[in-house]
C-alpha cells in the first residue's frame, strides 16, 4: 500500500501563527483564556488544552476580569475589544493580518457609505470571521450564504460586496453574476474578492493529488469552513474521498481493492493527525497482512 500525506495541506500562516503566540504564552504563563476555539479542529483544541488553553464563549468573557485572552485568527467586532477594556481584560491578539486587512477596508466602506449603499458580505452566517466583519458596520452589513440570501438585497439600491476570506472563487463568481442581473441598471455594483489565497491557491494541486491516489481520506474538523470546501474539491475528481475528524472514523472496508491512499486536510488540520491517519492506515495494513 502506498500512503502519502499531501504537503500542500495543513495549517495556514494564520493558525501558525495563532498557534505559536498561545504556545509561547502557554510557555510563560501556564495558562491563557482563548475566546472561541483556536482553530476548528478539536483534537488540536483538546491538545492545547491539555497544556493549559482555556476556551472560553463571549458571555463567560463578560464575567472575566484582568486575565489574558487569546483573540483566535478568524478576528473579532469592535464589541469585544470594548468589552474585554472594560474588564481589564489583556488581549493577545491573533487575528489574522488578512482578515484585519479586510475588516479595515469593510470599516472605511462604511464609515464614507452614502445612505443608498448596502454592504453585504458572502459568508457564512454565524461564523466567528463574519461576525467580525459584520462587526465593522455596526451590524448592519448582510450576509448572503448563497443565491437563497439574495432576495434580502435592495436591487434598486447600490450594492456593494465582500468575500469572508475562506469561501470558494466559484460561490463567490456565481453571486457576483447573478447580483449583475438582478440589479436595476441605474444602480452601481462594486465587488471585491477578498478570498484568501492560502485556501484558494490550494485548490489545483490538491485536485491533482485527489486524482493520482485510489483513495483520499481528507482530515478536518466538521466546523471547518475550508475543510468541507477543500474536501469537496477532492470528492468531485475522486469519488472515493472520505471526510474523516480522525482514525477512529476511518472504517477498514474503504481500504477494500486499494492500493495507494493520499492524505490531506484543511488550513486547520495538525500535521500530527494527518501522521496518525498515516500510521493508522499502516498498522491496519500489517494486520491485514
Ligand atoms: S485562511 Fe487565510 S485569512 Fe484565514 S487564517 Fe488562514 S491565512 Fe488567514
Amino acid at each position: 500500500m502506498r500512503i502519502e500525506i499531501d504537503n500542500g495541506s495543513g495549517f495556514c500562516n494564520g493558525v501558525v501563527s495563532a498557534i505559536c503566540k498561545a504556545e509561547s504564552e502557554l510557555d510563560t504563563t501556564g495558562t491563557l483564556y482563548c475566546l472561541g476555539d483556536i482553530v476548528h479542529n478539536s483534537d488540536e483544541v483538546e491538545r492545547l488544552r491539555k497544556r493549559g488553553l482555556v476556551t472560553i464563549t463571549h458571555d463567560e468573557l463578560s464575567s472575566l476580569k484582568g486575565v489574558k485572552v487569546l483573540l483566535r485568527a478568524h478576528g473579532e467586532p469592535p464589541s469585544t475589544y470594548k468589552k474585554a477594556e472594560e474588564n481589564g481584560i489583556e488581549i493577545i491578539d491573533a487575528t489574522c493580518p488578512v482578515v484585519l486587512h479586510l475588516q479595515k477596508r469593510i470599516k472605511e466602506a462604511y464609515a464614507s457609505r452614502r445612505p443608498d449603499q448596502q454592504i453585504v458580505i458572502y459568508g457564512k452566517r454565524g461564523h466567528a470571521e463574519v461576525n467580525g466583519l459584520v462587526g465593522q458596520t455596526d451590524g448592519t452589513a448582510i450576509v448572503i450564504e448563497d443565491r437563497d440570501g439574495l432576495a434580502q438585497l435592495d436591487y434598486s439600491r447600490d450594492i456593494i460586496l465582500y468575500s469572508q476570506t475562506t469561501k470558494s472563487i466559484n460561490g463567490l463568481q456565481d453571486m457576483i453574476e447573478e447580483i449583475k442581473r438582478r440589479k436595476s441598471a441605474d444602480t452601481e455594483f462594486r465587488y471585491y474578492d477578498t478570498i484568501c489565497r492560502q485556501v484558494a491557491n490550494r485548490v489545483p494541486r490538491l485536485k491533482e493529488f485527489a486524482a493520482a491516489h485510489d483513495m483520499i481520506l481528507f482530515v478536518s474538523g466538521k466546523k471547518s469552513s475550508n475543510g468541507k470546501i477543500l474536501y469537496g474539491e477532492c470528492k468531485d475528481v475522486n469519488s472515493r474521498t472520505h471526510l474523516i475528524s480522525n482514525p477512529e472514523e476511518i472504517n477498514p472496508e474503504w481500504l477494500d481493492g486499494i492500493s495507494s491512499v493520499g492524505i490531506c486536510g484543511a488550513t486547520s488540520t495538525p500535521r500530527w493527525l494527518m501522521e496518525d491517519v498515516k500510521d493508522y492506515i499502516t498498522r491496519l495494513c500489517a494486520k491485514n497482512g
